[in-house]
């Protein structure tokens, strides 16, 4: 092996939900929205000038910026906006997460964060959750390099209150804390109204759940005005314009339809409780959601078994082989027919083995 082949840089990527080309699958495998983004999303994107894109975009995203923060209650400063909430947590982990003491997080959540804390060098030390896949707040008391926690989590689709997030800020004053909210439209509190409070708290969220416009890649993150410069100086150190022109008018779009988004949060919800409730009547043990997905497993068929046999029959949930989570799985809540088609399969597959 030559040189430069040993010198290559050895990292382990992310593995997203696959996307499978065929329409008829039911897809409930990457927590997508089932429902179209918003009807003026689609108006903005239909309007948006062709010639204008021989122009680069705004550089800081200037107007979504102004949209999120009139929504948000907060000044422009406060926000910050990039290419999917991956992208922006990329960047906060570059930024904030210098210290040689180890940044923390729990055993069981989203699983780039290690690929970061590898691609970027960032020493980490997990904290379990316990056997009901909560967090304790304690483990996070310890001296350390930075937090950031999953509120709900992911994979668990547990949220917590915002006594637990306080707590944690409380013992956490000379770090940053990340609170990474993807999934907070569908739960019932948000950390963003801390921001005020704790200067070293940074809250990131996404137009790829809630808003139904994963494909646009568009993530915002929010905090004090010393945490967003330093993000927008970071950004700025690696390509000042990941924000493009389309998704700049979709997400402003988005932003302005307020009745929309409520209610397709709102279905989705919905959705995910009927479902739940169908599924623990089927014999399987679901926790509570306040994400958009079930995190779910049954005493009787293994989750791999489950996950095969939803494949093999056109649904396409996530299952990770994992220690303690290998025996559970991920369902993305979908459209009401997609989820009883769903059952239907799973009551066939359950009855036949009773
Ligand atoms: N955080 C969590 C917990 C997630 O599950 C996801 C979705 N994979 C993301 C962040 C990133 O989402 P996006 O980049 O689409 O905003």
């Amino acid at each position: 092996m030559s040189l430069w082949e040993k010198n290559l840089l050895d990292i382990e990527p992310y593995v997203a939900g696959e996307q499978p080309g065929n329409d008829k699958i039911i897809k409930l495998n990457a927590n997508e929205n089932p429902y179209p983004p918003s009807p003026m999303a689609e108006k903005a994107l239909r309007e948006l000038s062709f010639t204008e894109l021989k122009k680069y975009p705004d550089a800081n995203g200037a107007p979504i910026i102004r949209a999120l923060a009139k929504r948000n209650e907060l000044d422009e400063k406060n926000v910050f906006v990039g290419n999917g909430s991956d992208d922006v947590l990329a960047l906060a982990f570059r930024a904030f997460f210098n210290s040689k003491k180890p940044i923390l997080y729990p055993d069981i959540t989203y699983s780039f964060y290690p690929v970061w804390c590898d691609l970027l060098k960032i020493p980490y030390k997990l904290c379990a959750v316990d056997d009901d896949f909560r967090i304790d707040p304690k483990d996070y008391y310890e001296e350390n390099g930075g937090v950031v926690i999953a509120n709900p989590n992911a994979p668990t689709s547990i949220a917590e209150g915002r006594d637990f997030i306080v707590d944690i800020l409380e013992h956490n004053k000379d770090c940053v804390v990340i609170v990474d909210e993807a999934y907070a439209d569908f739960a019932p509190y948000s950390a963003v109204e801390l921001i005020k409070q704790y200067d070293n708290l940074l809250v990131t969220q996404t137009f790829s759940k809630s808003r139904s416009l994963a494909g646009m890649r568009v993530g915002m993150a929010f905090g004090s005005e010393k945490l967003i410069s330093c993000l927008r100086a970071v950004k700025d150190s690696y390509n000042s314009y990941p924000l493009d022109s389309a998704a700049q008018a979709a997400a402003c779009a988005s932003v302005e339809d307020e009745v929309y988004f409520r209610h397709t949060v709102l279905k989705v919800m919905q959705t995910r409780d009927e479902t739940a409730a169908k599924l623990r009547g089927m014999g399987f043990s679901v926790l509570d959601s306040a994400t958009n997905f079930l995190f779910a497993t049954h005493p009787d068929r293994t989750a791999e078994e489950i996950f095969e046999y939803l494949k093999e029959n056109g649904v396409y949930v996530r299952y990770f082989k994992k220690p303690r989570i290998d025996n559970y799985l991920r369902i993305t809540v979908g459209t009401d027919e997609q989820m009883n088609t769903m059952c239907e399969l799973l009551t066939k597959l359950i009855t036949a083995s009773s």
